[in-house]
């Protein structure tokens, strides 16, 4: 066969694109060379039904050593004791905890998806609002959680599980009060921190692990893996709630979650995405990951004051993780004007609902700004200042073409400091 260069030149452009653009999307990262490197190998081609030891094809026995390299090397990271590397998403991930945990029908608590909850905390649209009863806490007209609010629900609603973590939300969690709360009213806590994990992962945020009987992530926003999602217990536990497995056997949680993705929710893992998995918790074990984590929290304190500083109004006024949400009304600006002029000075970001929105989803009044993308490739404090200056410069004259082409040929200048896989071509 010839090679296929249809399909390789786009991927040439895309690479020259993350080259030349700031990208400012907070889920997104830039993995290393050696993670993608890994993706790219001989594991693709291996079906590998069940787990290390117990698969329903021969010739694991390899396969078997990267699952199970990923899995302690997991373990190792958050301090755990069971940990399932095989969901091939953040979403596939929570619905096996969905699926070991609710019956059809039975309630959970989670965030507001127009407050800064995900999809798949109970979204309408999503197979978790479809098939279990969502019910939604929200935040304070100050932008934090509304845990009082989190409180009352939970008394009156009695909710079998609690979910707590978010995609746009700037601030930590207090994982402890949750518990309580959860603990009162026979619930189980499961904390979903897709986007933090790596920040958690370093001591830099609160640890969810002793308070929350489950913990889901992705493992390719600040945990700086290839696309996937992940399972964790720091505690395994015979559960109090009478879950049994679809024989009708009471099961240890463990044992439960394992169940509920391979056969419960995926077939065959992605063995060769798990070695790559294993690769990058190789790096986040790393002492250079703390460094990584400590600038990824500097660069969105700066990023913040410069907002601040050129009167962006923030969403609970600042940040205590990697990203921020600016609500945009006084600038006369909607979140959808704001991403597609932002895209023309390729400087990538998404809009966002801000809570209390009286825009639509498709609209919005606010941008969601994230720092982990740059913060690999290398900008500090001071660069973020620049950053900022780009984007004001922009948003400010956004229907000023002129502008805004010279504001894009002004990034792709500025970001050659910062090479992206200078290996590749
Ligand atoms: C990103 C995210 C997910 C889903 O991850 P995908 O890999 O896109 O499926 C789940 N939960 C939260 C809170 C997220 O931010």
């Amino acid at each position: 066969m010839q090679k296929d260069n249809q399909v390789f030149d786009l991927i040439k452009k895309e690479l020259e694109r993350q080259r030349h653009g700031i990208e400012l999307i907070a889920s997104e990262n830039f993995t290393s060379l050696q993670v993608m490197q890994a993706m790219g190998t001989v594991p693709t081609n291996k079906y590998a039904e069940g787990y290390p030891g117990k698969r329903y094809y021969g010739g694991c026995e390899v396969v078997d050593e990267i699952e199970t390299l990923a899995i302690d090397r997991l373990k190792k990271i958050f301090n755990c004791s069971w940990a399932n590397v095989q969901p091939h998403s953040g979403a596939s991930a929570n619905a096996a905890v969905f699926l070991a945990v609710m019956k059809a029908g039975e309630k959970f608590l989670g965030l507001d998806l127009s407050m800064g909850g995900h999809l798949t905390h109970g979204s309408p649209a999503n197979f978790s609002g479809k098939t279990y009863q969502a019910i939604h806490y929200g935040v304070t007209k100050d932008g934090i959680v509304d845990y009082d609010q989190l409180e009352a629900k939970a008394k009156v609603e009695k909710p079998k599980m609690i979910i707590c973590g978010a995609s746009a939300y700037s601030r930590d969690w207090d994982y402890k009060r949750i518990r309580a709360i959860a603990d009162e009213v026979g619930a189980i806590v499961f904390a979903d921190i897709a986007h933090p994990a790596g920040l958690i992962a370093k001591g830099l945020l609160n640890d969810p692990f002793d308070h929350c009987h489950i913990v889901s992530s992705t493992t390719h926003k600040t945990l700086r893996g290839p696309r996937g999602g992940i399972i964790m217990l720091r505690h395994d536990f015979e559960n109090p709630w009478g879950l049994k497995d679809p024989k009708g056997n009471l099961r240890m949680m463990s044992s439960l979650l394992d169940l509920a993705v391979f056969p419960g929710s995926q077939g065959g893992p992605l063995e060769h995405v798990i070695a790559a998995k294993a690769v990058s918790f190789g790096e986040i074990l790393d002492e250079s990951f703390t460094a990584y984590g400590k600038q990824i929290i500097n660069n969105a304190q700066a990023m913040a004051n410069a907002f601040v500083i050129r009167g962006y109004n923030l969403i609970s006024n600042g940040t205590d993780n990697h990203l921020m949400l600016i609500d945009l009304r006084n600038k006369n600006l909607t979140g959808k004007k704001a991403q597609e002029t932002l895209d023309k000075a390729h400087i990538t970001l998404n809009k966002n609902a801000v809570p209390f929105d009286d825009k639509s989803p498709f609209v919005t009044s606010g941008i969601r700004v994230g720092v982990p993308a740059v913060t690999t490739r290398g900008m500090l404090e001071a660069h973020m200042e620049t950053v900022v200056g780009f984007i004001d410069k922009v948003l400010l004259n956004a229907d000023d073409e002129k502008i805004i082409s010279e504001t894009k040929l002004a990034v792709k200048e500025f970001m050659a400091q910062f090479p992206l896989y200078p290996e590749l071509n």
